[in-house]
């Protein structure tokens, strides 16, 4: 995103204990993540794919292979690292890059973070689990978001944050926005009590830079 705010400068990237989702900033992996899982390679979620970077010093899977990063290995099925089963669940979001959500569960838990999204592939939408928590996409505050359909019409981009809060409500009681587009960043407090104001069932939020969420 090209706008930015105090607490709100940061490209994507959540840290589940040490299994670390998207790198967006190069410095996330001070942070020593044991893994690092990508949904999709976009650099704003993966920084290494537009910055001069040496092989990656960690495991990391990606829905693709990426050329100069030969180390990036494809993720396919259910992973686990470090007492977490890691699931990914294939999305629509770009029309040249695969993307997924990843399932984070440690047997007591269930989280869902889905990266950018304009849906859950159909095949998968139905057999959504119920979850404590889903972290997703802030693109947009307006109905709809922004999609756009290829010359396939297969769509992709960003669907709206009231569709995701009507989408992931009764799935999850409590849902984050993270990766806010320019609309956020013209009043950002009023942008917080707006996404606040969505659901009066599901706690709504949006995130910010290290914020911390205890499970
Ligand atoms: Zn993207
Ligand atoms: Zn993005």
């Amino acid at each position: 995103m090209e706008h930015t705010a105090a607490r709100h400068m940061f490209h994507s990237g959540v840290l589940v204990n040490d299994v670390l989702f998207d790198l967006g900033e190069r410095s996330f992996l001070d942070r020593g993540p044991r893994a690092v899982f990508l949904t999709h390679l976009h650099a704003d979620h993966a920084f290494f794919t537009e910055e001069e970077f040496g092989p990656l010093p960690v495991p990391t899977y990606a829905p693709q292979r990426w050329r100069s990063h030969p180390e990036v290995k494809v993720v396919h099925g259910s992973r686990e690292v470090d007492g977490l089963t890691i699931i990914p669940v294939p999305t629509v979001h770009s029309s040249s890059y695969r993307s997924c959500a990843y399932l984070v569960e440690d047997g007591i838990s269930r989280i869902m973070y889905t990266g950018d999204l304009v849906s859950v592939q159909r095949r998968y939408r139905d057999r959504l689990p119920e979850m404590d928590l889903v972290i997703t996409d802030g693109s947009f505050i307006r109905h709809g978001g922004l999609v756009r359909k290829d010359e396939r019409g297969r769509p992709h981009g960003h669907t709206g944050i009231p569709d995701l809060v009507r989408f992931f409500t009764p799935l999850s009681p409590r849902i984050v926005f993270t990766h806010f587009g320019s609309w956020f960043f013209k009043d950002v407090e009023g942008s917080v009590r707006a996404i606040e104001a969505l659901s009066t069932t599901a706690q709504v939020e949006a995130a910010y830079d290290g914020m911390i969420i205890e499970m």
